[in-house]
């Protein structure tokens, strides 16, 4: 039962993301996990599995596996007795990796982000006493249930327009996850009085300087898209079958898993390198067998080992129906993504021992 629970933990965890580029919604941790009606297990007031739920309820909305969310916590929720032992020290370890946004007021934060980044708020709350400082709601609000997510109003809080994103903030306190070590995936600010300000350390925050500029590409496996990643500038990503992580300063990502036999067989571990050069996103082919880029205009194989500068519209054939390219090149989504609650204790507990 532990050993189930722990690994639909662990999915959850995957989809956990502060990156402004890659978080699709943002909720309210300590709502989402009161849900009762969500598993129908009234017996426990409070349960972390229910954000698995929402998690695959937003998956189904966008039609797109893989999805990630900016999870805000009530610092109260950290020692919230209706939550296990385990659940507490899972969500406090979140919240040291900097996967979670811990702070002592949840809800106007939430609405807060939601605003910041252009995403909508994943709750069953109307907000009222927010209307007249957000005036996107109740747009922008996707409610929870049962059968998935319902939407409130047509439409996002709109495109991000504000100028606290194109830069990098620090926060004086030297152990803060989000605003320690600035990096290009740090999250928003909190906006006191207009001034970026630490949300979990109610500190002011020191600029950095200016955003390096992020580039968002989706993985698409036999036409589905089975996930997006980012790539940045000092940030490379390397992409196939099972790149070493080792040693290399940017992010790998895994394909193998989503492979049929043929692709396994003929996409390398480490396939192909992305690198982000000022403004053009570059590929560079590491493999055995070869890339194609397919453009508007043809298709080209890519020489090994040289760098090709990607134009918006390419889209990179690692094998037929391994794709990766920018989001908005992929349409049509996927019909049933993948649950995260795939090892939930009640099928988990057929695994041996
Ligand atoms: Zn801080």
């Amino acid at each position: 039962m532990r050993f189930g629970v722990s690994r639909v933990l662990d999915a959850i965890e995957a989809r956990l993301t502060l990156d402004p580029a890659l978080a699709r919604g943002v909720l309210d941790l300590a709502e989402v996990v009161r849900l009762v009606d969500l598993d129908g297990d009234a017996g426990k007031p409070a349960s972390l599995l229910r954000l698995g739920h929402v998690l695959d309820s937003l998956a189904q909305h966008l039609a797109e596996d893989g999805v990630a969310v900016y999870v805000v916590v009530d610092r109260a929720l950290l020692s919230d007795l209706d939550l296990t032992s385990n659940e507490r020290m899972v969500v406090r370890r979140w919240a040291d990796d900097g996967l979670v946004e811990v702070l002592a007021e949840s809800a106007d934060r939430v609405l807060e982000v939601a605003e910041l980044l252009g995403i909508p708020v994943i709750s069953r709350r109307m907000f009222p006493e927010y209307a007249d400082h957000y005036q996107w709601l109740p747009r922008g609000l996707l409610s929870p249930g049962v059968g998935g997510l319902a939407t409130v109003g047509e439409g996002t809080p709109g495109p991000p327009t504000s100028p606290v994103l194109t830069r990098m903030w620090r926060c004086p306190e030297p152990a803060c996850a989000g605003f320690a070590r600035p990096t290009g995936g740090q999250p928003p600010p909190r906006l006191r009085s207009a001034a970026p300000t630490c949300p979990r350390h109610e500190a002011r925050l020191a600029d950095f300087g200016p955003r390096p500029p992020a580039r968002v590409l989706a993985v698409r496996v036999d036409g589905a898209v089975r996930g997006r990643f980012v790539v940045r500038e000092a940030a490379p990503v390397v992409v196939g079958r099972a790149p070493a992580d080792a040693g290399s300063p940017g992010a790998v990502v895994t394909l193998g898993p989503l492979l049929r036999e043929e692709a396994m067989r003929w996409i390398s571990r480490s396939h192909l390198r992305l690198e982000l050069r000022g403004d053009a996103l570059v590929a560079i082919d590491t493999s055995t067998n070869g890339t194609a880029v397919r453009s508007p205009d043809g298709s080209r194989p890519l020489t090994a080992g040289h760098a090709f500068g990607l134009g918006n519209d390419d889209v990179i054939e690692l094998y037929q129906g391994v794709e990766l390219g920018r989001p908005n090149r992929f349409h049509g989504g996927t019909a049933q993504p993948s649950s995260v609650m795939a090892d939930a204790p009640t099928i988990a507990m057929k695994l041996p021992h």
